[in-house]
């Protein structure tokens, strides 16, 4: 098959154009390397069947495939706040330009949704079922707002034109490739440990997110676009819930070193708990995670030190 990855240059993307090149197929990378980098994906430049377009997701695009898989949007709150207009026009019109090129080519897509359409949640953990708990008016709006509204183009995509689509909620994700820089909690408190800087823990640290290792949700992506009669929505996340305190030890079991927690304060709208209900990704695509956090922490911490170019 010949496959569009948007958002192919960036942390999840680059993953998956490796896996769909390993599978035999052809894949054209659609980034504007707004927080993608080249180097996510230069071992593929070779591949005869990889190819790589710059190009942003706002503005409309052509190209004839059969499956498009939509990851085209900064994931980090530090990221996704920085332009906060920008976000939205991301998540709402790439929607609709993906949706348009899906239904005239007639190609599969599949949409990177987020746990964050959960909000902060008051059901625990959460299910498919739950609506969440937003709020429309915060900073984290642009995301979580434009991540439902790209829910509801998909499902009115489907419904009105008979688009052929699946949707996946992913929890909070992390791996080799994560920017350094990146803010988001698992890059932070590894780059700080192996730097042998405080590391900075947001709040009194008790609140949660379950962490999933991005081998494991790579595959639960193809298992879903590959399932026959589904639509989702899917969570797709590892139901190990940590508090960020019981993260940051973790990490500093494993570097060791002098770094000590600092307290930061918490940021406005973060969610307080996270943990996805995998019942339905179990029973419909016999997918479960197989990698703890101590064995995925493990391959994350071995990146950066080579990233960083510590011993
Ligand atoms: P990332 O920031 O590493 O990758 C996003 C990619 O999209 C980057 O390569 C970036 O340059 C590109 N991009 C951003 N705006 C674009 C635009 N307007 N046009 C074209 N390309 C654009 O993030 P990631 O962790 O790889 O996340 C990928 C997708 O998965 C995102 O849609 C994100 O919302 C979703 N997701 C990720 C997580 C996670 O924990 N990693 C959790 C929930 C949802
Ligand atoms: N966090 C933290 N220190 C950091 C970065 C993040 O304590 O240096 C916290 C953050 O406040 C949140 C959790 O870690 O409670 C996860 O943050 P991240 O940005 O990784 O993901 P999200 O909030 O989108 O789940």
């Amino acid at each position: 098959m010949r496959i569009l990855v948007t958002g192919g240059a960036g942390f999840l993307g680059s993953h998956l154009c490796e896996r769909l090149l390993g599978e035999g197929h052809e894949v054209i990378c659609l980034d504007n390397f707004h927080t993608g980098r080249k180097v996510n994906v230069a071992h593929l430049m070779s591949n005869p069947r990889f190819e790589v377009m710059r190009h942003d997701v706002i503005d409309p695009f052509k190209v004839e495939v059969d499956q498009i898989y939509n990851l085209a949007c900064p994931a980090s709150p530090v990221h996704y706040q920085h332009n906060a207009i920008k976000t939205i026009k991301t998540n709402v019109m790439g929607a609709i330009n993906c949706l348009g090129l899906a239904k005239r080519v007639g190609a599969r897509i599949f949409q990177a949704s987020t746990s964050e359409v959960y909000g902060d949640p008051d059901v625990h953990p959460q299910p498919e079922s739950y609506r969440g708990n937003v709020n429309p008016i915060g900073i984290r709006a642009c995301y979580d707002e434009g991540k439902r509204c790209a829910e509801t183009l998909f499902f009115d995509y489907h419904r009105s034109n008979g688009v052929d689509i699946r949707v996946v909620r992913i929890f909070n994700t992390y791996g080799p490739r994560m920017l350094a820089d990146d803010g988001r909690v698992v890059s932070n408190f590894v780059v700080q440990a192996l730097r042998g800087e405080d590391i900075t823990v947001y709040g009194d640290g008790t609140q949660t997110r379950s962490f999933c290792y991005v081998d494991d949700l790579i595959e639960g992506f193809v298992r879903l676009m590959n399932k026959e009669g589904i639509t989702g929505p899917v969570n797709i996340g590892n139901p190990g819930e940590f508090t960020m305190i019981e993260l940051a030890e973790k990490v500093l079991a494993q570097v060791g070193g002098s770094s000590k927690l600092v307290f930061k304060p918490l940021p406005q709208d973060d969610p307080l708990q996270r943990q996805p209900d995998i019942s339905l990704a179990k029973s419909e695509l016999g997918w479960e995670p197989k990698v703890d956090l101590d064995q995925g922490l493990e391959r994350t911490i071995a990146y950066f030190r080579g990233q960083l170019g510590v011993g």
